[in-house]
């Protein structure tokens, strides 16, 4: 039931029509379940079934991201730059406004979620006990690149279930060739123990994070994926 007045809202994208919807249309159907007092209770209790976003403020020229230690900075150690946006005064800043901000969502649950389903943990050990033409290459682990790594990683190589992920970016100039201008960077990673049909598709690109900035991070990526990092 909650999920149903969730989607509602989804639709209708108002909280009036919400409640419109669910005491005209769904109220029936609760039968003796409780439901929710209004459009917030019932966030807050479908709150678990989401994926987890952790918000993160970022330097404005992607130098240093304010967390960890750096958490209760009000300006980039490195250059100085400001970390919020001043509100008219030289010396009023607002600390709900910060410059660029970065979303980052876990990967450790996606994992988990990928163990959990029947459907892909058989497929999980795809890349070594698929058949594959001599001199013929389907997938990266046929390249001599993936054995080179397996054997120089034979502890990790052993247990075939051991995820192995692909990095994928879109905007992000890391040999300085060129800079172009939006204002959403995203990161995105997929296993690649699956077949290439099933890891590339839409279901299994796992976005990590989203960087909200005017400006090209150019080069920096390195300093946006030290929260990815840390978590592997
Ligand atoms: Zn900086």
């Amino acid at each position: 039931m909650t999920l149903k007045l969730h989607s509602i809202s989804v639709e209708e994208k108002t909280p009036t029509a919400l409640e419109e919807k669910g005491t005209s249309t769904h109220w029936g159907d609760a039968g003796d379940h409780t439901l929710p007092l209004d459009y917030y209770s019932t966030k807050k209790l479908i709150t678990d079934l989401g994926l987890p976003v952790e918000k993160i403020d970022t330097c404005k020229n992607g130098c240093m991201l304010y967390w960890n230690d750096n958490i209760d900075r009000d300006y980039c150690k490195f250059y100085g730059e400001a970390r919020y946006k001043r509100l008219g005064s030289e010396i009023l800043i607002c600390k709900k406004n910060p410059y660029t901000i970065l979303r980052y969502l876990s990967l450790t649950t996606r994992l988990q979620r990928l163990y959990a389903s029947e459907a892909t943990i058989e497929q999980l050990t795809w890349h070594a006990n698929h058949q594959t033409e001599e001199g013929s290459m389907y997938h990266p682990s046929d390249a001599k690149a993936w054995r080179y790594f397996d054997w120089i990683y034979l502890n990790f190589a052993a247990e075939l279930c051991n995820v192995r992920l692909r990095l994928c970016t879109d905007g992000f100039a890391l040999h300085r060739q060129y800079s172009r201008m939006y204002s959403y960077w995203p990161v995105i990673l997929t296993p690649y123990n699956l077949p290439l049909r099933i890891s590339m598709s839409s279901e299994y690109m796992f976005l990590m994070m989203v960087i909200h900035d005017h400006s090209n991070p150019k080069y920096l990526i390195d300093v946006y994926l030290e929260l990815l990092i840390k978590e592997l």
